[in-house]
């Protein structure tokens, strides 16, 4: 089933009469339960293609379908409500809420849905990524990779159509980048989760099922 399609999608930035095509044509589609990353070096367009496939911003032209919604034509309360239903961040700094301890952070989008909690769902993810010992801790008392398995945890829980990862290893040594990695493969085989993965990083990327590789905002290699 397609989750992801982007159509010729560009997204050209104006500053006097400099023109930046920060996207220039990005076609892709993403089938669910895939784990895909999209690689490229700094300034190819990663995080503005991930604004877009976001709903965090509307192209200058083409279109961005998930689940076969065209999100460049939702407003913004539109997109929003979108988003929340549909789309799980991770970000390379892990975003959790400070004041909460981990299973609340953990809950927190369930919670803003006024959805009541899948436990028997819950307890599976927690036991997955072994967070079981830490439920009570606070994220600052947690090591890097343990924060960031406590965001895996909060993006699965709404089982969304697509779980964006902004970099997710950017701020972990290689080892724990490899388990984070790892336990994402696992959610995506484990649950049918489509996982869209940015990173710079070609080691990461080789642990996806599938590469997408961009240059100046066009794609030059997929496999
Ligand atoms: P990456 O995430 O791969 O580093 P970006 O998507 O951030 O790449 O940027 C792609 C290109 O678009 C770069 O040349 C960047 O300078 C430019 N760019 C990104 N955001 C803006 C913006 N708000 N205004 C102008 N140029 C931008």
């Amino acid at each position: 089933m397609n989750i992801l399609q982007t159509n010729e999608l560009k997204k050209y930035y104006s500053q006097g009469s400099n023109i930046t095509k920060a996207l220039d044509g990005i076609s892709f589609s993403v089938e669910k339960g895939e784990f895909v990353a999209v690689v490229g070096t700094s300034g190819s367009g990663k995080s503005t293609l991930l604004h877009m496939i976001g709903g965090l911003d509307t192209p200058t032209s083409g279109t961005v379908l998930v689940k076969n919604n065209d999100l460049t034509k939702l407003n913004d309360e539109q997109a929003t409500i979108f988003r929340r239903r549909n789309i799980g961040f991770i970000f390379q700094n892990y975003n959790l809420v400070p004041i909460l301890n981990v299973y609340e952070n953990i809950v927190l989008p369930v919670d803003l849905d006024g959805e009541i909690v899948d436990t028997a769902f819950l307890d599976e993810i927690i036991n997955m990524l072994s967070l079981r010992e830490k439920l009570q801790s606070m994220p600052n008392n947690l090591s890097g990779g343990q924060q960031q398995r406590v965001a895996i945890a909060r993006a699965l829980v709404t089982k969304p159509a697509i779980i964006l990862a902004d970099e997710p290893t950017g701020n972990l040594d290689s080892k724990t980048s490899a388990d984070v990695i790892g336990l994402l493969q696992m959610s995506s085989k484990k649950y049918q989760q489509t996982i869209v993965m940015i990173t710079h990083n070609n080691e990461i990327a080789q642990l996806a099922d599938r590469i997408v590789r961009i240059e100046d905002g066009q794609i030059i290699d997929r496999r």
